[in-house]
């Protein structure tokens, strides 16, 4: 167990700290590093990110008995997760003697918030800082009947996908586990979205003098109807490639004495890692999306450099064995929709045969490419996306054109990093053939 009272730091004593994760493609240095916790400067030790198990094992360490950091543990979880509080505080069911002495120890985190942006269709987006400095981003698309937030699950990502901003940036690390949670419950925040009322429930310990709810009344302790419904791993970041660490901040996302949302509301969009997809669905069983974005070897060679390492077949076998995928919980195929590129009749076709071929419960995404500044590529004409979406659906497939969300505000992924680095070509073939060497 790690001793909260000692500096934590890494194997040897001050060097670089693997990062945690399935994969672990750059190794960073991570000063005052407990596992499973986002480092502060201060020597406090976040505990956003933590499961309750290990909030109790935290409170042991700091000297508390096994049963009170139980109990603890379990209404600070509550709090943390359930009711979005940001200062202990505002525990009202802890005794207040015990509050500073929480907060001399211990911080609750949020991603800091560089930028915020608002689009004239309700799309908003957040430029993020981790405590080390790191920028990524998020964005939040409410629809008539949803509202839903793209998560990022890495600063960066080595995959150098041709048509997306953040395949130009080189990675900087995985986010932890705190740093994912972090994202929609900063959005919750952003959205006035948490729990209201007053608890109707009580800890009835009397532990070390602490009164129970003591500040609370009893009365109506509503989860009203909201506005962030969903999330899409979906942002910055291959999310397969930072497994544990999503994995365990979705946990807590779906856990119902947690932030509380139903796996059926949250997707994980993959360029197709396939080693990692069936631990998707078997670990987390969240619905998948997939970026496909083209159906012959040359093109998606092209676009989506990965699929030189996992090709279209293999791919669409391992959707095929995807834990849990039914009629009711389809499979999504990213498509973007680029200009003389993959957006001919031949493609649409293709793309049909290839999805009744492995009999894949899907619906198409087709996505209007968003330019950035240095793109290769153009967007295909409405003409020609409309063409596509009908030989598709003729084919039996759902196929919907993803209406452009918060253009004003460029709010594709990627678009607002401006402080990141670029990569030039050179570097990114480099970088890709170390990635697909690591990946064996
Ligand atoms: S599309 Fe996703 S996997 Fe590809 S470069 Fe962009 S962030 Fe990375």
């Amino acid at each position: 167990m790690t001793d909260a009272n000692q500096t934590p730091s890494g194997p040897s004593g001050a060097g670089p700290m693997p990062i945690p994760g399935h994969i672990d493609p750059v190794p960073v240095p991570r000063p005052n590093l407990v596992e499973g916790v986002t480092p502060r400067e201060d020597g406090r030790l976040d505990l956003i990110g933590l499961p309750k198990k290990r909030i109790a094992e935290m409170f042991e360490t700091a000297g508390l008995d096994a049963k009170a950091a139980k109990l603890r543990a379990k209404q600070v979880y509550h709090w943390l997760y359930h009711r979005g509080v940001t200062e202990f505080e505002a525990m009202t069911d802890i005794a207040k003697t015990m509050r500073p002495w929480l907060a001399e120890r211990f911080v609750i985190g949020r991603p800091e918030i560089v930028e915020a942006q608002h689009s004239s269709d309700g799309t908003r987006k957040w430029l993020l800082r981790t405590a080390d400095a790191h920028d990524f981003e998020m964005v939040f698309i409410p629809d008539a009947d949803r509202g839903t937030l793209c998560v990022s699950s890495q600063v960066g990502c080595t995959l150098n996908c041709r048509f997306c901003h953040t395949g130009t940036m080189r990675l900087v690390r995985n986010l932890t586990v705190g740093e994912i949670v972090g994202q929609v419950m900063l959005a919750r925040d952003a959205l006035g979205e948490w729990p209201k009322g007053r608890m109707d429930f009580s800890f009835g310990d009397g532990i070390d003098g602490a009164d129970v709810a003591d500040d609370e009344e009893e009365g109506s302790y509503t989860s009203d109807g909201r506005l962030l419904t969903n999330i899409v791993m979906m942002g910055m970041g291959e999310p397969l490639y930072n497994f544990d660490n999503v994995r365990d901040a979705l946990k807590l996302v779906m856990d119902g004495d947690g932030l509380a949302l139903s796996k059926r509301r949250i997707t994980l969009s993959t360029s197709g890692v396939i080693p990692q997809m069936a631990r998707c669905g078997e670990e987390i069983g969240v619905n998948l999306a997939v970026s496909l974005h083209a159906v012959t070897k040359d093109v998606r060679d092209e676009i989506v450099p990965v699929n030189k390492k996992y090709g279209i077949e293999d791919l669409l076998q391992a959707c095929a064995d995807y834990p849990g995928a039914s009629n009711a919980r389809r499979i999504t195929f990213e498509y973007v929709m680029l200009k003389d590129k993959n957006d001919s009749d031949d493609d649409a076709r293709e793309l049909v045969r290839l999805l009744k071929k492995y009999d894949l419960p899907a619906k198409v995404n087709l996505i209007p490419f968003n330019p950035w500044p240095g793109a290769q590529y153009e967007c295909s004409t409405p003409e020609r996306i409309k063409s596509f979406s009908e030989i598709v659906f003729r084919g039996g497939i759902s196929a919907p054109v993803r209406t452009p969300r918060g253009r004003d505000i460029d709010a594709a992924c990627g678009q607002l990093k401006t402080a990141a680095e670029k990569k030039s070509r050179a570097e990114l073939e480099r970088l890709y053939a170390e990635k697909e060497k690591e990946l064996g």
